[in-house]
């Protein structure tokens, strides 16, 4: 009688939320804590951040470059002991490409380049959104902080720990050495990341940066690290129009460019100016995102421009580009990318960014050597 009520209660606890490849992970982990500590130590860290409610435990296995099959098991014993079990190291680990099988580059779909007339206008931030928007769309995308001197990326995504750099199998330099192979950093919501603060502190890696220039450090972080195959890479470039973003847009094989600004009318005639540039370099202008556009009152809902009034039209048009969004000033988001936590903005702003990219994009195909996969 006893044994019965006692399977009675674990029957009730599981009978909310089955185990099944397309369970919603955030659903799952609401009613079920455990599933969260077996979640995380696949290292899918995801749980509490904004892409979990949109993805089923396949697509983020998938996303991680993990097995679904492992994580199920583990979740059926968690489900049953209430505890983690052992899991095993190689279900553990990303299936990625190992350095010694990079031979070439990634199938990268499509690589946008998200830019600003001036820094602090928000373009990290934006970037950021923007990625997350594009993950809860199930779509594979990566992040290459261009933004050398400034590198933002890695903080707001919580990451600390250097990329593992190796000596690429396939590459030596003109004196005959070896040249290095970045493995980007995986976020929480499984965004890959390469950026300057990912590099290791050690001496020997560190001669091998000192000697190129800015541009050139950009191009190898783009060539020289293992990204998988993406659907889309976001570029978040330096502030202004000096020659790193000329090189990215120039030799990296971009569709095109997100402008991002505020409305400032200094802001706004800079931003003018970075747009002459990109259709000097032949490349569409996709879209137009006015950050800090204007405050709403949290306690009356009045809307403010606290900057002033909105730009946004007009620079869209000098553009010749749609405005993909206006987003408000809001601290929580400030807070959240401060903490390291960015990935739990969950705001439908963030859809709206990358449908809106998504949709450019498609309106300005590139060579037609590349497959689209969107
Ligand atoms: P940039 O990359 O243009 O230099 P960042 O993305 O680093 O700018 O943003 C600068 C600062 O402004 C950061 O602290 C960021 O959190 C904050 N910020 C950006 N956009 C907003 C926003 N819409 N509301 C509130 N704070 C924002």
């Amino acid at each position: 009688m006893r044994a019965c009520e006692c399977q009675n209660l674990v029957d009730m606890s599981t009978q909310d939320v089955e185990i099944t490849p397309q369970t919603n992970i955030k659903e799952l982990v609401a009613t079920t804590p455990v599933a969260g500590e077996v979640l995380r130590a696949f290292g899918l860290g995801c749980p509490g951040c904004g892409v979990s409610g949109y993805e089923t435990i396949e697509q983020g296995a998938r996303a991680h470059g993990l097995r679904v099959e492992p994580i199920l098991a583990a979740l059926m014993v968690a489900m049953s002991t209430g505890r983690v079990p052992a899991i095993a190291e190689a279900d553990r680990m990303p299936q990625r490409r190992a350095p010694g099988a990079f031979t070439g580059r990634a199938k990268i779909a499509h690589v946008v380049a998200v830019m600003s007339g001036k820094g602090g206008v928000g373009k990290s931030l934006v970037t950021a959104m923007i990625a997350l928007g594009l993950r809860r769309r199930h779509l594979q995308v990566g992040i290459l902080d261009a933004d050398i001197t400034g590198p933002s990326i890695p903080k707001m995504f919580g990451l600390h720990t250097a990329m593992r750099i190796e000596a690429d199998p396939h590459r030596t330099n003109a004196q005959g050495q070896p040249q290095p192979l970045m493995t980007p950093a995986l976020s929480r919501s499984a965004i890959e990341i390469v950026s300057a603060n990912l590099l290791t502190e050690q001496e020997d890696t560190a001669m091998i940066w000192r000697g190129p220039i800015l541009s050139g450090v950009i191009r190898q972080f783009y060539e020289q690290a293992t990204w998988s195959d993406l659907d889309i890479l976001l570029v978040d470039l330096p502030p202004g129009t000096s020659d790193a973003p000329l090189t990215v847009l120039q030799s990296l094989n971009v569709d095109g460019v997100v402008l991002v600004t505020m409305p400032q009318s200094l802001a706004t005639m800079i931003v003018r100016k970075a747009a002459n540039l990109v259709h000097q370099m032949k490349r569409p202008v996709l879209g137009v995102v006015e950050n800090m556009s204007y405050f709403v009152a949290p306690d009356t809902g009045t809307r403010y421009e606290l900057f002033g009034p909105s730009y946004a039209d007009a620079v869209a048009e000098r553009a010749q580009a749609p405005l993909l969004a206006r987003i408000p000033i809001d601290a929580r988001k400030a807070e959240l990318a401060d903490a390291g936590r960015v990935e739990e903005i969950d705001d439908p702003i963030c859809d709206a960014l990358a449908a809106a990219l998504v949709g450019a994009i498609a309106e300005h195909p590139k060579q037609a050597q590349t497959i689209s996969l969107l």
